[in-house]
């Protein structure tokens, strides 16, 4: 298992927002420490496995694959507003960056090796042309047009629903977008399913027994669909302890969920998403260990 990782992603911050450099700083070390921690404890024998791997930024032209030239010079001279997704002092060399690290993860995976991206800033609610909800730059989306296989399927997992991924591929029959996620919640969106885009609403308070069967019933969408590579916007802010949503799901729903992903038996990648809560660390661990 590969760890996308810089600790360039963890140098910006906005004052107060919930999408913190701690969250990411925090997984970072979690994860380090339970590599090197009495790496002869039964829980610690996975993370053994774990290597770490520093990104290289995404090119304008990896950028272009999904955005707008308009998008693309906006974040880079900081020339837009979103009251959510502030133009901070170099924010375009953090959202190449992270945009870079889902390229990387999806090469890891179509050689065969599963990768997970632990950067920010997230990507699903960033469109064509707009920045949106603390994303610049819609990672999944480039790493899904830059590796240009024949079938991709996306699975996102994060608590809102991606409706920059869905606006991006909408229509697009190389790739199946699947999103479960809560509703009403920002953004609005994915109330109905339409062409290739699978949109399941759960209401506040799902628990874990009927988010893993809904789960289930997208997991046999994608196997239908037999994609050559199935990349997971991974949030983590459908914990019950998330400080901003209302799902309740448990630290070791994440093991599951990864166990679901896992037994697709497909070339398979994760981008970090959403995720706020203190136990976000655990989460994330707890997801990689079912995904391995
Ligand atoms: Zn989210």
């Amino acid at each position: 298992m590969k760890i996308i990782f810089s600790p360039e992603c963890i140098k910006y911050n906005s004052s107060g927002h919930p999408e913190s450099p701690e969250r990411v700083k925090n997984t970072y070390e979690y994860l380090k420490n339970m590599k090197s921690e009495q790496p002869f404890a039964p829980t610690n024998m996975y993370c053994k496995h774990i290597q770490f791997v520093e990104p290289e930024s995404a090119s304008d032209k990896d950028i272009l694959l999904v955005h707008s030239q308009g998008l693309l010079n906006a974040v880079k001279t900081g020339s837009f507003f979103d009251m959510d997704t502030p133009a901070l002092p170099n924010i375009f060399d953090y959202a190449k960056l992270s945009a870079g690290a889902a390229i990387k993860a999806a090469e890891f995976a179509i050689q065969g090796e599963t990768a997970f991206s632990l950067m920010r800033p997230p990507g699903h609610h960033a469109g064509k042309n707009s920045v949106a909800g603390f994303c610049y730059f819609n990672n999944i989306a480039i790493a899904i047009k830059k590796i240009n296989a024949p079938r991709s399927a996306i699975l996102d997992i994060d608590c809102h629903h991606g409706n920059g991924t869905e606006e991006i591929f909408l229509g697009d029959k190389k790739v199946l977008y699947v999103s479960l996620h809560q509703s009403p919640l920002y953004p609005g969106t994915g109330l109905l399913s339409q062409d290739n885009c699978i949109n399941y609403p759960l209401s506040a308070g799902t628990d874990e027994k009927e988010y893993l069967s809904t789960l289930e019933k997208a997991i046999i969408q994608i196997k239908e669909f037999a994609p050559e590579t199935v990349g997971v916007s991974a949030g983590f802010d459908t914990y019950k302890g998330d400080p901003i949503t209302n799902l309740n799901l448990e630290i070791g729903s994440y093991e599951k969920i990864g166990a679901l992903i896992r037994g697709l038996d497909m070339p398979c990648f994760g981008i970090l998403e959403g995720g706020y809560s203190t136990d976000m660390a655990q989460c994330v661990y707890s997801f990689l260990k079912g995904l391995e």
